[in-house]
């Protein structure tokens, strides 16, 4: 089957590229994307690995971006590795100076914690500073962490450095890579139905249809929205590797069985938008 959204140790995944590639394989996964929070540094290890095991590699990542002042995430597939790289490199800039600055903000409420290194490609995210905060003993578990200090609206918080969900769909275009709205479901800023339009406007090429946070209504209803509005199809479990934690959210690599024929017409958008660009 096909995975079309996943993480590694690259952003904020617990297993490296390769350990994910092989546990994808076991799993009977075709076609695998890695779509790691604003970076590609993970491809290269992952397509080393999945030539091995007879696994497909579909390079993506998912973009960061702001609507209405909240965090929206905007996945990108087969984007033109060269065009993106430096626009990237100031998004992981911009993650690392957000990291020091979310530190300095517990610091203030009473909370130290200890950034991890923040030097290299890693994008470091928010699940950084939940262990962090683990690590020095302010709470018991990552939910804590979230519900306590970083959940959208949490004290500790901070949004990333302005940069439009509209800005993030023209840089995925202009680099050739399929643009698509990941978990609409999930996003705190707005009904899909009210922002669907606004992102179909700037180029958006899909929805993820499927997700493990959405509801077999909110599925039904994604489905409609890309009947209606000529938008591809995509889905994935959103692995962040193993959980030690209970979340009802979680899903195993493949559990959500989505099928190999939404892999095609992605690849032949990516094709399209690269020979409208050259
Ligand atoms: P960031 O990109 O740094 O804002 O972090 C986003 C990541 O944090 C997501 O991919 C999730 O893994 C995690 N996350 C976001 N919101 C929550 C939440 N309320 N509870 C637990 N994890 C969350
Ligand atoms: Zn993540
Ligand atoms: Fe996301
Ligand atoms: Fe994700």
């Amino acid at each position: 089957m096909l995975e079309l959204h996943s993480h590694t140790t690259c952003s904020d995944g617990s297993l490296t590229p390769a350990e994910l590639v092989k546990f994808a394989a076991e799993k009977g996964v075709k076609a695998l994307a890695i779509t790691d929070h604003d970076t590609m540094a993970g491809w290269d290890e992952a397509i080393a690995t999945a030539t091995l095991l007879n696994l497909e590699i579909v390079p993506g990542l998912e973009l960061s971006t702001v609507y209405n002042g909240r965090s929206m995430h905007i996945l990108g597939f087969y984007p033109d590795a060269e065009k993106l790289r430096s626009p990237l490199q100031e998004r992981v800039e911009g993650r690392k100076r957000r990291a020091r600055e979310m530190a300095a903000k517990l610091a203030e409420l009473g909370y130290p914690i200890e950034l991890p290194d923040l030097s290299g490609l890693m994008a470091p995210g928010r699940p950084h500073i939940a262990s962090a905060l683990k690590k020095a003993g302010h709470v018991k578990s990552n939910r804590e962490a979230f519900d306590r200090f970083l959940k959208d609206d949490g004290p500790a918080y901070v949004p990333y450095e302005k940069f439009t969900a509209q800005e993030g769909i023209e840089l995925l275009t202009q680099c050739g890579a399929v643009s698509v709205w990941a978990h609409p479901y999930i996003f705190r800023g707005g009904t899909v139905e009210a922002i669907l339009p606004e992102l179909v406007e700037a180029g958006l090429t899909g929805i993820e249809v499927y997700h493990p946070t959405h509801s077999p209504s909110q599925t039904r209803k994604l489905e409609e929205y890309c009947q209606t509005y000529g938008l591809l199809m995509t889905g994935g479990s959103d692995y962040h590797g193993p959980r030690k934690e209970k979340n009802p959210d979680f899903r195993d690599l493949n559990d959500l069985a989505v099928p190999l024929t939404l892999l095609p017409p992605l690849r032949a958008a990516a094709i399209a938008l690269k020979s409208t660009r050259s």
